[in-house]
């Protein structure tokens, strides 16, 4: 029969790559608890209204990424392409706004988006996110950078950039397109195809283009970074500040547009050469208009999602071992003694494991050293067991009632 395969753009995630994503996963949850960020989970679908009114009818996303169905109900739903619209979605279900400020929630869950799947960019992959809702104090913006710029230490990402611009307010915006729009109109014979028909649905991606002669025309584009209004002027340049005193080096783009319509003021990405087309590593900005487009209260929010996949690949194949076996027990005609002896280490929260290949005694003691184990006991029916240090390569005979203390003892 012909074989069954993983959807294109999707993995999967065998044990060795489990092991990375638990650290991962452990280096965040250190980092972030600490810091006021408490876990939250939203389910993989949700209505597809709610990524359609944030995230924005002309973006990519919701253009041609969402993988949407209609159930039994004719309801339409959507698996999750992104996690701000859910947080925020959650935050106004729970009355999480009578929640003393900022209420400060991460995420680590899978998305989905119907993309072409390339090294690094998957349909079904996995995002590390925080949101921070009910400030718009700077501090908060340079809070979370911060925390994503530790963290990306912590995992040993590498050389990474930090690329920050403001999106100002919505108004500013709108008056900004508008300019930017008789711009392009301006030039549009000298763009390319594509970016001329979507001069109309949003100008701002003229800036992605990697058509030089549209790149030309870019580089002579009125820039939104020079039209803010003082107070988002102030609010950039105390989040830039913050950065320079917690010792984040940034660079300063305004050409970057955020493929997703929510944002205002501070935006940002974190992308790593060693990751080569996909240099995302995690990007994310405030979204101060976010809340209320759900029905809740006039709420500030900042917050970013990262990558997993891309800051596993970042920080390289140095693979975290998985937890080192303290026992294996190999045995000789008694194998419910073994069987008793490593639920006992086990409930002593030991890792033990025990012979469950046939292997001749010879073949045990390979089996044990392959898998890395501290210890190996040899048990025959007796009294006594034998006891190996495998690292130290001694050997001793000990009481089998004197096995686990000895072995915690060592371990
Ligand atoms: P890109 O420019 O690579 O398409 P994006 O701007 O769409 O990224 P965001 O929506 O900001 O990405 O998502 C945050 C992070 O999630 C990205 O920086 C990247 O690390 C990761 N990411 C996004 N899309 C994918 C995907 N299809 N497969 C794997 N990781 C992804
Ligand atoms: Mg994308």
């Amino acid at each position: 029969m012909s074989r069954v395969t993983v959807p294109r753009g999707t993995f999967d995630i065998l044990p060795r790559d489990a092991a990375r994503r638990a650290a991962l996963e452990a280096a965040a949850r250190e980092l972030l608890e600490p810091a006021g960020y408490g876990r939250i989970e939203t389910p993989t679908f949700e209505a597809t209204e709610l990524f359609s009114r944030t995230v924005g009818e002309a973006t990519d996303i919701v253009q041609k990424e969402m993988y949407s169905f209609t159930d039994d109900g004719g309801r339409s739903l959507t698996l999750r392409p992104e996690g701000t619209a859910p947080v925020c979605r959650a935050y106004v279900e729970h009355g999480m706004h009578k929640l003393a400020a900022p209420v400060r929630l991460y995420y680590l869950s899978s998305f989905f988006r119907a993309e072409r799947p390339q090294a690094g960019r998957y349909r079904q992959f996995w995002q590390l996110g925080i949101e921070a809702l009910g400030s718009e104090d700077p501090a908060v913006d340079a809070e979370t950078i911060v925390l994503l710029a530790a963290l990306l230490r912590r995992l040993g990402a590498g050389e990474t950039r930090l690329r920050l611009s403001s999106l100002a307010s919505p108004q500013t915006r709108a008056d900004y397109r508008e300019e930017l729009g008789e711009y392009l109109r301006a030039h549009a014979s000298e763009l390319a195809p594509a970016v001329r028909g979507r001069i109309e649905l949003n100008p701002l991606r003229a800036f992605d283009s990697d058509d030089p002669a549209t790149r030309a025309v870019m580089s002579g584009a009125p820039r939104l970074i020079d039209r803010l209004e003082p107070a988002d002027a102030d609010h950039f340049a105390a989040v830039r500040e913050l950065l320079e005193r917690a010792g984040v080096p940034h660079e300063l783009d305004p050409t970057l547009v955020r493929g997703l319509d929510y944002y205002t003021r501070t935006v940002f990405e974190f992308t790593s050469d060693a990751l080569g087309a996909q240099s995302g590593v995690g990007g994310g900005g405030r979204y101060d208009g976010l809340v209320e487009m759900l029905g809740g209260p006039p709420t500030p929010g900042v917050g970013w999602a990262a990558g997993v996949e891309r800051m596993l690949m970042a920080a390289g194949e140095d693979a975290t071992p998985a937890r080192p076996l303290d026992l294996f027990v190999a045995h000789d005609g008694a194998r419910a003694d073994a069987f008793a002896t490593v639920a006992a280490a086990r409930e002593r929260g030991l890792a033990a494991q025990m012979e469950l290949a046939g292997r001749s005694l010879k073949g045990q003691h390979k089996q044990a050293e392959r898998l890395g184990a501290r210890y190996m006991a040899t048990l025959d029916g007796g009294e006594d067991v034998r006891l190996r240090d495998l690292r130290s390569g001694a050997e001793e005979t000990i009481a089998r009632t004197a096995l686990l203390d000895r072995v915690a003892g060592g371990a």
